[in-house]
């Protein structure tokens, strides 16, 4: 399994660094109103094929950010979100978010409109995706009967999660717990995929992540953004293959061209991305923002 590259998180005054992911740095508020208060920060980084490529794109973390914030919005009589301001440092000014620091339910809350991914996989060997039993003949991309909650569990850095059945879920954060989980998921999900649906866009899947602030259940981490979810563009959807997918294809389909010159067998990063497919794949992020939201970035 490839190791994804990161880089250093930069340093920002009053905070301290936590932890970085593939795409967002994470800091702690050490001093200020909001002192102890998270501050979550997109980056530029773009990854695919679990490589964090070398070559940023422009505006990314921004759009991401501005893409959460919207659909906080959007879901906020649904689930208290863990927002608190974006009165951020001038440094991350835009693309960082000041939030709750929340106990996180070690689960990534998965809901599935549509089969593909691990998903896919785990029908085609067993007919079932996380212990929820499907009807044959489905494919790639195939619209399912009902959404599906398909939990899965956080893998480290560089892993892939692990699907799980929705008993194991009951089994880390008890019935209660788990039935809530499931059923705010299965909202978000329906409530998002309705309105991407109104404006040309297929969401076929989403994770989500809660967590507890003093014994509420609240929706954390990042929402419905392209890194989280599967966004398809719905006049090319066609069952039976791979989808292309909103942002990430102009740079994959690069990757595997001969032009590249990369061989992802080689377990080696992709080439730096050539400037006219930095700025298409900036162009797709900004118009499925601008779709999506219906704003102008
Ligand atoms: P990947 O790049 O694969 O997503 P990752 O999940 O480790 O890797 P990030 O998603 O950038 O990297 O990390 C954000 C972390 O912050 C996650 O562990 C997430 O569970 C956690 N998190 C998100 N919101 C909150 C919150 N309000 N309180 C506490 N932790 C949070
Ligand atoms: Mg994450």
């Amino acid at each position: 399994m490839a190791l994804a590259n990161i880089p250093l998180a930069p340093v920002l005054p009053g905070s301290r660094h936590l932890h970085s992911g593939k795409v967002r740095d994470l800091y702690e508020l050490t001093d200020g109103q909001h002192a102890g208060k998270l501050l979550m920060v997109a980056s530029d980084r773009l990854s695919i094929f679990d490589f964090v490529l070398e070559t940023t794109i422009p505006d990314k973390g921004e759009i991401l950010t501005r893409t959460s914030l919207w659909w906080f919005e959007q879901l906020s009589d649904l689930v208290p979100n863990h927002i608190v301001s974006t009165d951020v440092p001038p440094e991350v000014a835009g693309r960082a978010v000041i939030c709750d620091r929340l106990a996180m339910y070690p689960v990534e809350c998965v809901a599935r409109g549509y089969l593909t991914g691990s998903g896919l996989l785990d029908y085609q060997a067993t007919g079932e995706v996380c212990g929820i039993a499907l009807p044959g003949g489905l494919v790639d991309g195939s619209r399912l009967p009902a959404p599906i909650f398909t939990p899965a569990t956080k893998a480290d850095l560089g892993d892939h999660d692990e699907n799980v059945s929705y008993d194991a879920v009951v089994g880390t954060v008890g019935a209660e717990i788990a039935g809530q989980l499931r059923e705010l998921t299965l909202a978000v999900y329906g409530r998002a995929e309705e309105i991407a649906r109104e404006r040309g866009i297929i969401l076929a899947d989403t994770k989500l992540e809660f967590g507890d602030r003093d014994g509420t259940i609240v929706l954390a981490d990042e929402v419905l953004t392209p890194d989280s979810s599967r966004y398809w563009p719905a006049d090319d959807w066609a069952p039976g293959r791979a989808q292309p997918s909103y942002d990430k294809q102009i740079v994959r389909n690069w990757a595997l061209s001969p032009e590249s010159g990369w061989d992802r067998a080689s377990g080696e990063s992709p080439p730096p991305l050539p400037p006219e497919v930095i700025e298409r794949t900036r162009s797709r992020y900004v118009e499925a923002y601008e779709l999506l939201t219906g704003e102008t970035f």
